[in-house]
This record gives structure tokens, C-alpha cells and sequence, in this order.
């Protein structure tokens, strides 16, 4: 059973990586914005909020995503998981740590998707006209990128000076079918 994050900024192709790798090994794909925009359509108080959010490319509260995270693993650990999205800030890292701590489990690696803003801002453009998705607008585009900058890439960071042996950088302008090829020989190694 393997345990794998994903990190890299909006648009970096790790929701794609994330989906062939968990058919890969048939693990649980844990995507925590795939879980929001499901929660968006229930139409409730939290759907309205968390619309509002997410359509301004900030970032939800951690108590949310926490909660989310916690019910999900708890579910399907024994699947073993991706998680594609999460953790996005150091509040989230440390509660993941403790949640796995708590469950005897640990992350076996960490793939880390990197790409420059300019590749990214058309990528994510021609996603909005594929998928129409609320946050791939070029106003929110550039919120997004700086939450990561500001927040999530601070996480990365920190996982890599603590988990080196884990921990890999990918280059995200490579085509689809390379970086596949190469998270696949990587986990072959290990
Ligand atoms: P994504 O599909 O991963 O780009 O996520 C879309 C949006 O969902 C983000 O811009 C955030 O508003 C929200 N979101 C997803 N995951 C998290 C997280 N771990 N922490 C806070 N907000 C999140």
C-alpha cells in the first residue's frame, strides 16, 4: 500500500497526474478541489460560501479542508490515497501529520510539479473554455497563483527539507505521457 502527495500550482497538471497514478495503483484519488466543487452543487449555506471563495481563487478555511481530509482518509486509508490539493497551507501540513500519526500511517512519496505562471496562465485559459470552471478566469488566475506562492509553496518547501529522501521535483512542462513516465519509474525504483 503507497501513500503519495501531489503539490505544484494551480494548472500544473497535478489533478491529471494524480488520476492516472491512483488507476495506476489503485489507490483512493483524494482531490480535495473535486470534493469542494461536489459540495458546491448540494446548494446549501456551505455550498453558497464556499462558491463565493473558491470563485475568488482564495483559499478555504483549513477547518473545512481539514474536516474533509479527515473523514475521507479515515474511509479509505486502507486503499491507500493520492491527495491532489491538500495539504495547502502549514496549519493543514501539521494537522495531516497528526492525523496520520494518529492512524499509524506515513506518506511514502512526494511528487512535486513545477512550471513558471506564463505556461500556466494558458493552460488554465484553455481549461476554462473545456471545463468552465468558476476560478479559471484571468482575474482569479492571478489570486491563485499568489495564495500558492504565499501558502502552499511554503508547504512544499517544508516537506522537502524534511522528507529529502521522498521528496521529487517534476518538471510540469513536459507533455502528459513524460511526466507519467517519469512518476512511473521513480515509484519502480523505490
Ligand atoms: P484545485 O482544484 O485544487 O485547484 O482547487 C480549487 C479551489 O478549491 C482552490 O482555489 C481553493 O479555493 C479550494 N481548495 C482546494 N483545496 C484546498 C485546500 N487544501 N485548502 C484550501 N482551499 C482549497
Amino acid at each position: 500500500m503507497i501513500n503519495i502527495i501531489f503539490f505544484g500550482p494551480p494548472g500544473a497538471g497535478k489533478g491529471t497526474q494524480a488520476k492516472i497514478i491512483s488507476e495506476y495503483l489503485n489507490l483512493s484519488h483524494l482531490s480535495t478541489g473535486e470534493i469542494l466543487r461536489k459540495k458546491i452543487l448540494e446548494k446549501d449555506n456551505l455550498a453558497i460560501e464556499l462558491k463565493k471563495i473558491m470563485s475568488s481563487g482564495k483559499l478555504v478555511s483549513d477547518d473545512i479542508l481539514n474536516s474533509i481530509v479527515f473523514s475521507r482518509l479515515t474511509n479509505e486509508k486502507d486503499k491507500g490515497f493520492i491527495l491532489d490539493g491538500y495539504p495547502r497551507s502549514l496549519a493543514q501540513a501539521k494537522y495531516l501529520n497528526d492525523c496520520l500519526k494518529k492512524i499509524n500511517y506515513k506518506i511514502d512519496f512526494i511528487f512535486n510539479i513545477q512550471i513558471n505562471f506564463n505556461i500556466l496562465k494558458d493552460r488554465i485559459l484553455k481549461r476554462s473554455s473545456e471545463e468552465s470552471r468558476d476560478d479559471d478566469k484571468i482575474d482569479v488566475i492571478e489570486t491563485r497563483y499568489s495564495e500558492y506562492l504565499n501558502t502552499t509553496e511554503k508547504v512544499s518547501q517544508f516537506y522537502k527539507e524534511q522528507n529529502p529522501n521522498i521528496f521529487f521535483d517534476i518538471d510540469g512542462k513536459l507533455k502528459i505521457s513524460q511526466i507519467t513516465k517519469e512518476i512511473k519509474e521513480i515509484l519502480k525504483k523505490s
